[in-house]
């Protein structure tokens, strides 16, 4: 009997991992599954590039990522293409995945030994007669593991800082996107022939376990909280340090000043751009009553103006088949405890596509506003004022970022909010600036990407003191 064959879900077929469109079920990768065996042998070769790496000092590595950057910005159209097609995620989109990606290339090369170069601190009041010497040293090699949903911006989010701090970095991309993944690999070989300072390890569901036991020296995974426990569990044996970027579940939260357009402008951004499947998306909304209304006809109108499909739609297919069901299963589970639908509903789900649904009046303790949905979904709440909108949007155990719209107390309400990161008067803006570090906290993760905590993630801090 042959197997069904699903659209998008990957495959092992004969020791080689099979990509395949989301949208059409067309092939699109094909690699070798890595054995532990290879995973040792790229941890190792790994070292021996690190090492090299590191002996070309900032300026040496600074020259070499900024080739890399150039080369991706001269080739982003085809970058673009390979995202849409292994992942589904639009041209346009994935344009903009890559641009922000080069954005932190280009930043992390530049800035690393401003952040990271040696310096000299002194004691005030004991130890006056010591010199200390702060350096940070790079750990070695880096595994670096990535999720499917942004496949360019996640594993370069972390890889390019780690590489900039002196890190060599082996990385296991997402099963579903594993030729963007080698795409990236082989392009930095493009730039960096000598030595292999960034490899790919192909697998699905082992490799990335293998990778956190091979004796790496820090890990810095992205993902699901429940692999992120994984991930963690298995680093935990032999104390090898982590970085964790796992879920979100953010709220906007709509204040009576608010810019009522803005926000609704911003909400179907940050809600439903990748067809919600952006950690950082927006997935619970929660309005103040005077303005809950105007904000809602604002928020449907253009939600409803959005175009699902193939190519040039705004919102592609999901891309892993199983979250379908996720989907369904939360709006189906609102539905039936009181909640409406006034965009999309019951019947949003048609493989591999999801229409923009917006629900209202859902309870507290549904799935849809409790977990992660992973879909083009919104709830809409009614709540009386904006201390009940941030006890609301605190009460899970995720943390990642989040957005606030009005005026007076916009940014005191963003203080406010449990999480590592938020917006005021836009969405998902904080995921753009390569000077903001980027993380989470709770069933979040914790470290920090990007920016200055960014690098300094990815190297370890060597305390010197000399007696002069
Ligand atoms: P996932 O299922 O957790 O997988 C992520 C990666 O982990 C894959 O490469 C996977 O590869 C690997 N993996 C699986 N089991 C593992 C184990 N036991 N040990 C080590 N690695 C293992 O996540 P996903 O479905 O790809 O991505 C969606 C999730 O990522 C969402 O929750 C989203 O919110 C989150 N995300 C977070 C951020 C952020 O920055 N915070 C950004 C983007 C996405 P194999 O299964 O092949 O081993």
């Amino acid at each position: 009997m042959t197997a069904v064959r699903v659209p998008g879900l990957p495959r092992i077929e004969d020791g080689r991992l099979v990509s395949t469109s989301p949208a059409t079920g067309v092939e699109v990768g094909r690699f070798p599954v890595a054995t532990p065996a290879d995973v040792r042998d790229a941890v190792e070769a790994a070292r021996t590039a690190g090492q090299w790496w590191t002996g070309l000092g900032c300026t040496g590595r600074r020259e070499r990522l900024l080739r890399w950057r150039a080369l991706l910005a001269q080739r982003i159209e085809e970058l673009a293409e390979l995202i849409h097609t292994e992942g589904g995620k639009p041209v346009a989109d994935a344009v903009v995945e890559i641009l922000t990606a080069i954005e932190h290339i280009d930043w992390a090369a530049r800035n690393a030994r401003r952040v990271l170069g040696p310096r000299r601190v002194r004691s005030r009041l004991i130890l006056a007669e010591f010199t200390g010497h702060l350096e940070y040293q790079p750990y070695g090699v880096v595994g670096v593991i990535g999720p499917w949903n942004y496949p360019v911006l996640t594993p370069v989010g972390s890889a390019a800082y780690a590489m900039a701090a002196g890190n060599a970095v082996v990385l296991k991309p997402s099963e579903y996107t594993p030729t963007v993944g080698q795409w990236l690999v082989d392009s930095l070989a493009e730039v960096v022939p000598e030595q292999p300072v960034l490899t790919a390890l192909h697998g699905l569901g082992e490799v990335g376990a293998q990778l956190c036991r091979s004796g790496v020296d820090k890990v810095a995974f992205t993902g699901s909280p429940a692999t992120a426990r994984k991930v963690m569990a298995a680093c935990a044996e032999s104390l090898t340090p982590v970085l964790l970027e796992a879920g979100g579940k953010d709220a906007m939260i709509v204040d009576t000043d608010a810019d009522l357009d803005a926000a609704a402008e911003a909400c179907v951004w940050g809600g439903l751009t990748n067809a919600g499947q952006s950690c950082i998306g927006i997935e619970r909304v929660y309005v103040v009553e005077p303005v809950f209304d105007a904000f809602l006809d604002r928020l449907v109108e253009r939600a409803g103006r959005l175009t699902v499909g193939p190519h040039d739609a705004d919102l592609g297919p999901i891309t892993m088949p199983g979250q379908l069901d996720v989907i369904r299963r939360h709006i189906d589970d609102a539905l039936a405890r009181g909640g409406r639908a006034v965009l999309g509903g019951a019947d949003a789900v048609t493989p591999p596509y999801v229409r923009p649904t917006v629900l209202v009046d859902v309870p507290e303790d549904a799935a849809a506003v409790r977990e992660e949905t992973f879909g083009p979904t919104l709830t809409v709440s009614r709540v009386r004022d904006a201390d009940e909108a941030v006890a609301r949007a605190n009460a899970l155990p995720y943390g990642l970022g989040g957005a606030v719209f009005g005026k007076r107390r916009a940014v005191a309400i963003a203080r406010r909010l449990r999480s590592g990161m938020a917006s005021v008067n836009s969405a998902l803006t904080f995921a753009g600036m390569s000077t903001l570090p980027f993380g989470g906290v709770g069933d979040s993760g914790f470290g920090r990407i990007h920016g200055e905590d960014g690098l300094r993630e990815f190297a370890r801090s060597k305390s010197i003191t000399r007696r002069r």
